[in-house]
């Protein structure tokens, strides 16, 4: 996820992103999980069960939810899309989190330490997919940051944080369905126009009328709750697998990203009349 296409100041909810080595799916594809962390150089106290075999299982639950036949498609407020919060939020309460999803359909999952007065890690990716995606996009970042806080919760770490830890399963980044990308990310970010109430999917339904249609307020005041204070949040973290072949190419298991990409996209009308004559 990155927050906007736009040339508004990135906010400061989003810090860092880590890009996780493409060749992860591939090993997690085709090593045995029986000696996946052996290979990587695993030893004790990794508490494989559930950073390995857990998060295994679950990356390929979420790869099934889909409102396509035979191929993943999961878009912003789509029937899979809800089918996945339900799962979602059954795995954070696991991690020890408390839940809600907010008024963009973000799923939040927070610790929060009693009397803590330090800036949030936000951890997160993105719940949405593009048409026919891999089962790691998105969810790898979702999952990983479960896993880890379980770890936590089960060697009784989590109760001695002294920040609070949130992860966010962002409900819209690949903006397939409004041709809008980022729409969860900016809610949270607080740099979501209140026109984008008013843009149509492919059938004229508007965000609006969609988030309604599934109980949320959908109104403007609604969206900026959704936002958090820079103030409130020290750092922002992704896992992602890459989306190129650069760092399988170098034969690199993990890349820091210093910069990001946005997405902006454009309808553009050809026309054959020389330029000169427009
Ligand atoms: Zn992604």
């Amino acid at each position: 996820m990155a927050p906007s296409s736009t040339s508004t100041s990135p906010p400061s909810v989003v810090v860092v992103l880590i890009l996780l080595l493409s060749a992860v799916p591939a090993r997690l594809a085709s090593i045995p999980v029986s000696d996946g962390l052996e290979q990587l150089g695993g030893g004790e106290g990794l508490h494989r069960e559930i950073l390995r075999d857990e998060t295994v299982l679950r990356l390929k639950e979420l790869g099934k939810i889909s409102d396509g036949e035979g191929f993943l498609e999961r878009t912003f407020l789509s029937p899979a899309s809800f089918r996945a919060t339900d799962v979602i939020i059954s795995w954070m309460k696991d991690a020890g989190l408390a839940t809600w999803v907010d008024q963009m359909g973000n799923i939040h999952g927070r610790f929060e330490p009693s009397n803590s007065t330090e800036k949030a890690l936000l951890i997160g990716s993105h719940m949405d997919t593009v048409i026919d995606a891999g089962m790691y996009d998105g969810a790898l970042g979702i999952i990983c940051a479960i896993s880890a806080l379980k770890v936590l919760r089960v060697t009784g770490k989590l109760q001695r944080l002294t920040r609070p830890v949130e992860v966010i399963a962002f409900s819209d980044e690949e903006g397939v369905r409004f041709q809008t990308t980022f729409l969860g990310s900016a809610a949270v970010a607080g740099i979501l126009p209140e026109s984008i109430l008013q843009v149509s999917d492919k059938s004229g339904t508007t965000v609006q009328e969609a988030l309604r249609l599934n109980s949320f307020e959908a109104t403007a005041a609604a969206l900026g709750q959704v936002k958090y204070s820079p103030e409130s949040v020290g750092s922002y973290v992704e896992v992602h697998l890459e989306q190129g072949p650069v760092l399988e190419a170098l034969r690199y298991p993990l890349g820091v990203v210093k910069g990001i990409a946005g997405q902006t996209r454009l309808k553009v009308h050809s026309s054959s009349l020389l330029f000169f004559f427009r």
